[in-house]
């Protein structure tokens, strides 16, 4: 099987506020997919739910075939899957190179970090630049960068990836949408990508799933969903 995540009925609650709704959807190994869906649809609570943060009312979720529903955020790092969360949430006190450290904290082998070092200065050369500030003094788009480059450090097969545009210029999103694809292609990572930004992720990714109100109501592979009139309309801008 060549699934690297299955969720299956998932449902999901703030206490009454239900924000999944019996939610279905498969990550094949290698690829960019990506969950679309306006404002308060349920993308964020997705990755959450699968990250161990908020614990499902229903469902299941498979990880490479083991089952980590609503088990320990640190065991399911450990399995190998890290979370870029919405709005980064970096150590601001920390430096860039000790926050890159601390994605790497469930890791024991010291050369495969140093790689993983290596490579994410590769990919952002102004964190090299930055390593010895505090991440708090960061632009927003540098902060995006440092979180993206901490989830590779804990060396993961997959990431999940909160809205890496939010609050960001389009130049940067592109950028920054460019490095995801390079990670996913040289790095053989998957990514499960939630965005607001249709266009971007629509190119970054091969199959998209369409979330309104909890619940999946499209999914095909991405160049299917950027011919469908409803997708043009509702998410791209176009006529
Ligand atoms: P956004 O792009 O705004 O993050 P989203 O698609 O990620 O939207 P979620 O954040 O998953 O949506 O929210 C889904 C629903 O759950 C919304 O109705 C939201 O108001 C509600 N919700 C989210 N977080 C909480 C919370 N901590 N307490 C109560 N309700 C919440």
């Amino acid at each position: 099987m060549n699934d690297v995540l299955v969720l299956s009925n998932i449902e999901s609650a703030y206490g009454p506020i239900k924000a999944i709704r019996g939610v279905s959807l498969r990550v094949a190994r290698g690829r960019i997919v990506t969950v679309l869906g306006s404002n308060g649809a349920g993308k964020t609570t997705i990755l959450k739910t699968i990250s161990g943060i908020i614990d499902p009312r229903k469902g299941s979720v498979v990880f490479r075939g083991v089952d980590i529903t609503a088990k320990d955020p640190t065991f399911i790092v450990r399995q190998g899957l890290s979370h870029v969360p919405e709005g980064r949430e970096v150590f601001p006190l920390l430096t860039v190179h000790e926050n890159l450290l601390m994605g790497a904290y469930t890791r024991g082998d010291r050369d495969a970090v140093a790689r993983d070092m290596e490579q994410v200065y590769t990919y952002f050369p102004i964190l090299r630049d930055r390593q010895k500030q505090q991440a708090g003094l960061l632009s927003g788009g540098q902060q995006q960068m440092l979180a993206i480059s901490r989830a590779i450090l804990a060396g993961p097969e997959l990431i999940l990836l909160d809205e890496p545009s939010l609050g960001l210029s389009p130049k940067l999103t592109k950028d920054i949408f460019e490095i995801v694809i390079r990670i996913n292609r040289e790095r053989g990572t998957t990514i499960l990508l939630v965005e607001q930004n249709a266009n971007m992720a629509l190119n970054a990714a091969d199959h998209g799933y369409v979330l309104e109100n909890g619940r999946v109501v499209m999914e095909d592979t991405c160049e299917n969903l950027r011919a469908k009139d409803d997708i043009r309309e509702f998410y791209l801008g176009q006529k």
